[in-house]
């Protein structure tokens, strides 16, 4: 089976996961400041601060804004459920916005629309999660003029986009956010095992982060109530978790950090082929704007299914059955079981369930050969009967 994704791993990220073993510290040692340097350094962020995992970046990202009961943080329906179950984690309610349909990021005209109608109401987003899907930023500065406009903050959920850019910068450089997070899980672009990153050029939502990212203890005597009482002392000033990264996760990280470009670059060699090879297929291949340069986390395709004879879920059931790890990223998170319980049903987000009918991810891995590529595109066209 040709997986859709998977990591990249080098006899030197083994090493430096082995030396990591070898040394005093396995974890809360140097090189989770490391990591996080390295990846603030190339992103262009002021502070960055590793965590076990991009949901957990993304539930100390929500309670760093002050999102709790009372407040509704949204996102786009076509997601992994951890941009939205974060809210849910802070006692927040969430809604969602519809997809654009060239794009499938969060459609800015959907949220001013939808903005408009919540002022009125009086239940406007403390918070909005913009999710660069497949790895291509959404409109960040139609999202942040909104975001001054309405008065909400802006969480950059790229998990699928490091290394990516948009309108010729590194994403992750907070310039149209408050917080961005990235993943680090295996199928993500670098990965640490299991690990995550949340991002942001704000000292006090750093310093907060870091607060929740370790039980909400600290040792810095500015943030104390009184002097300590001996060289033992630290304080628990605020409700955190155990979030941390190990050292053995951020030493790959490190190691993952030096490749990303290369990992990128390979990528769109990918997706260019693919674009070239499925072009006169009954399929819709990924549209990319101008402003952006994605990660390239995903390569979606979109069946033409007028111009098939098969259903979609033939398609994607052949491909399984000729060795093609096809993926379906993702189902709509209102149609969840969870979220309908909460009161969302099937047409609320009609572009997100149009989207979900069709789409099919391809594998997109940077160690994929051409050979497997081929042999992708050849299942395709078999599996669309062209
Ligand atoms: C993978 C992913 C997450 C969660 O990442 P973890 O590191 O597995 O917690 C969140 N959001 C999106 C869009 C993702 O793709």
């Amino acid at each position: 089976m040709i997986p859709y994704g998977r990591q990249d791993i080098t006899e030197a990220d083994i090493e430096a996961v082995v030396a990591v073993l070898r040394s005093d510290f396995l974890t809360q040692g140097p090189m989770s400041p490391r990591f996080e340097q390295a990846v603030a350094n190339h992103v262009g962020a002021r502070h960055a601060l590793a965590v076990n995992s991009a949901t957990s970046a993304l539930h100390i990202a929500c309670l760093a804004l002050g999102l709790g009961q009372g407040d509704w943080l949204w996102t786009t329906p076509i997601t992994f459920v951890a941009s939205a179950n974060c809210g849910l984690y802070c006692g927040a309610q969430i809604d969602f916005v519809d997809i654009d349909a060239v794009t499938y990021n969060l459609c800015p005209k959907a949220l001013q629309a939808k903005l408009e109608v919540a002022e009125r109401e009086g239940r406007l987003p403390k918070v909005v999660v913009a999710v660069h899907l497949c790895g291509q930023a959404c409109d960040m500065a139609a999202i942040h003029a909104l975001g001054q406009r309405y008065g909400f903050k802006i969480i950059e959920d790229a998990s699928h986009a490091i290394g990516g850019k948009y309108q010729g910068e590194f994403i992750g450089n907070g310039r149209y956010s408050d917080i961005t997070v990235f993943s680090f899980h295996p199928v993500k672009i670098i990965t640490t095992a299991e690990g995550g990153m949340a991002l942001t050029n704000d000292d006090t939502l750093a310093s907060r982060m870091a607060l929740l990212r370790s039980h909400g203890i600290t040792r810095d005597q500015e943030l104390m109530t009184h002097e300590p009482d001996g060289a033992w002392y630290y304080q628990q000033v605020d409700l955190g978790f155990n979030y941390r990264m190990t050292e053995l996760q951020a030493a790959l990280g490190v190691s993952q950090m030096e490749r990303l470009d290369q990992f990128v670059a390979r990528r769109h060699e990918l997706a260019r082929r693919y674009n070239g090879l499925l072009s006169n297929l009954p399929v819709l291949t990924p549209w990319q704007h101008p402003d952006s340069y994605s990660g390239l986390h995903l390569y979606v395709i979109r069946l033409k299914l007028d111009q098939i004879q098969a259903t979609h879920r033939e398609v994607f059931e052949s491909l399984r059955e000729q060795g093609i790890g096809v993926n379906l990223h993702y189902i709509p998170v209102h149609t969840q079981p969870y979220y309908r319980r909460m009161g969302f049903k099937a047409g609320d987000f009609p572009q997100a369930e149009q989207y979900y009918a069709e789409a099919i991810s391809l594998p997109m891995f940077q160690t994929m050969t051409d050979v497997q590529q081929d042999e992708v595109v050849a299942a395709v066209r078999e599996a669309v009967g062209a």
